[in-house]
């Protein structure tokens, strides 16, 4: 440490030791252990900014830098602390940043936590309020825990404002804040044999509101958020285990085991089921492996529903590449490529746990793939369920096999939207980088419907388009098409030119291609720092919200 910083230090510790026994003298806090206060940027400083002519950089950094950080009206005790600290430079309204006060010993909260909330950012590509409170949400979450704090009580009217962009409706505050903690306090550690001593309580989570109305909105989110979580949780579970431990039978049984928990409907097509439906490409990408195959169909049906929503989702419990076998480097990773299927999985339970009305089908297409004496080879040919005919030029795109048996099947059962979900392509990656998933379909109106959803859970999707020449590249001399083509142009959107041989005419679809966005996101603050994400669960629930 630098003497100066030290000085600093010191000055400060006597600062807070008085102003700590200031605060406390004022009688007791609600209970708690940590109270959980946001930091605005000072609406002056705003003013000024806006105020300040265009060509004036100088005095825009000059009015930045003597700003004040603010603690919303309400907060009063808070107030003179929070400033006296902006000026000691511990305390920031920077998005993110979190100062954490220790009052120990003293009456009433044991701490309180200074939370940044950054200043307003707007345009097409800033996040939205939700996810910044999201994320935000995250944060808080990653200190408490850094700080072995076990109760927290959420003053989350101080973080609501038109200063920092952050005015939305109480029970969506609360919803995606607490989103935010609970998706950050996730850990998947089943697998260490010796027992966590570190590890963490729950936190319990009190939301502190200025008034009945508001606590009961905030309430309502919190119910929200309780199920998104679970739901996530399903899903990062199931895209976390190890392949010999989630095999295809093995899924349909976990499958079996929160089916019974949500009270879903669940049926399982083994391989001689598969043979009946004549799946010829499910059973083809399977037949390399001597875990078979399986057709995972669950179905969420409440009474009075008047719409169908069917998720379909790939579900490669380990993809070594078949024939067209993989590089060795990072193959491990491959236990993901049933990350789509996971989505569906946790979707539907949270649907259910929500008691939402709408009827939801979820489809696991599940089949391990790998080489073996009895193992598809290129320029074998498969029939499909809807009798079209494949050559398959490449084992390694087996996703969109597995897929389109699975759309064809529930297309029987009448679905107003199917979605699917896939980490189908590398090229996705390539296209949209690890930030955004690849949305294609055929219907505009349900493309809006994904897209407004992604909005609401700030899981990002960009258009791609599905130009009819993207096909040209699938024709096959053989078949009524081939699996891969020759170039690796456009290679996301020919996944999905592929998959649409085997969409029929009246159903209104879209396919997300998840390969950028399944796994390994650190960099949202809400993540695991490696594994499955779960994305796409918060993304298919509010779908099948919206659709009411
Ligand atoms: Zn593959």
């Amino acid at each position: 440490m630098k003497p100066a910083e030290q000085t600093k230090n010191t000055e400060f510790s006597r600062f807070l030791r008085a102003e700590v026994a200031r605060v406390a003298a004022r009688g007791p806090k609600p209970e708690g252990q940590c109270e959980i206060i946001a930091v605005l940027p000072a609406p002056a400083a705003k003013a000024e900014d806006k105020s300040a002519p265009k060509s004036g950089l100088k005095n825009q950094k000059a009015a930045k830098k003597s700003s004040s950080v603010l603690v919303r009206k309400g907060f009063e005790d808070y107030r003179v602390l929070a400033g006296r600290l902006a000026g000691a430079e511990e305390i920031s309204s920077k998005a993110g940043s979190t100062c954490l006060v220790r009052f120990a010993g003293m009456r009433g909260a044991d701490h309180v936590l200074f939370v940044g909330t950054g200043s307003d950012k707007s345009g097409v590509n800033a996040l939205g309020a939700a996810e910044r409170l999201r994320r935000l949400g995250a944060q808080v979450a990653h200190k408490l825990s850094a700080e072995k704090i076990k109760s927290a009580n959420v003053y989350l009217d101080s973080f609501l404002g038109r200063e920092t962009a952050l005015a939305v409706s109480a029970d969506l505050a609360a919803y995606a804040f607490l989103e935010g903690m609970g998706l950050a306090s996730y850990r998947f550690d089943k697998y260490f044999s010796k027992a966590d001593k570190k590890k963490d309580g729950a936190l319990s989570v009190k939301l502190v509101a200025p008034d009945a109305s508001s606590l009961l909105k905030y309430t309502k989110g919190l119910d929200t958020a309780k199920a998104l979580v679970r739901g996530a949780e399903i899903c990062r579970d199931l895209g976390n285990e190890p392949s010999n431990e989630l095999h295809p039978a093995l899924y349909a049984d976990r499958a079996k085991e929160f089916a019974v928990e949500h009270g879903l409907k669940i049926s399982v097509l083994d391989e001689r089921n598969l043979a009946k439906e004549k799946m010829g490409l499910l059973l083809g990408v399977g037949q390399g492996s001597v875990n078979p195959p399986r057709l995972i169909v669950m179905e969420y049906a409440p009474p009075r529903a008047k719409k169908t929503i069917a998720f379909v989702g790939k579900g490669i419990t380990f993809d070594s590449g078949g024939i067209s076998i993989k590089p060795s480097a990072r193959m491990e990773d491959m236990k993901h490529d049933m990350c789509g299927s996971a989505a569906v999985a946790g979707a539907i339970a949270a649907c259910a746990r929500l008691k939402l009305p709408v009827r939801v089908i979820a489809v696991i297409a599940a089949a391990e793939n790998m080489p073996d004496g009895k193992a598809i080879q290129p320029g074998n040919i498969l029939r499909g369920r809807n009798g079209k005919t494949v050559e398959v030029t490449n084992t390694d795109a087996e996703g969109r096999l597995v897929l389109a048996d699975a759309l064809d099947y529930v297309q029987d059962m009448k679905p107003d939207y199917v979605i699917d979900l896939a980490t189908l392509t590398g090229a996705a990656t390539i296209t949209l980088g690890k930030v955004c998933a690849g949305l294609m379909g055929n219907d505009a109106r349900f493309n809006r419907m994904v897209k407004d959803a992604a909005a609401q859970s700030g899981e990002r999707v960009w258009e791609l388009p599905l130009f009819d020449e993207y096909f040209e590249d699938l024709k096959s001399d053989y078949a009524d098409m081939r699996n891969a083509g020759d170039t690796p142009a456009n290679g996301t959107a020919k996944g999905a030119m592929f998959l649409q041989q085997f969409i029929r005419k009246e159903t209104k679809w879209v396919h997300l291609d998840i390969a950028s966005v399944a796994y390994a996101i650190p960099h949202i603050p809400y993540n695991p720092k490696k594994s499955s994400t779960g994305y796409g669960v918060r993304l298919l629930v509010n779908l099948a919200r919206n659709l009411k």
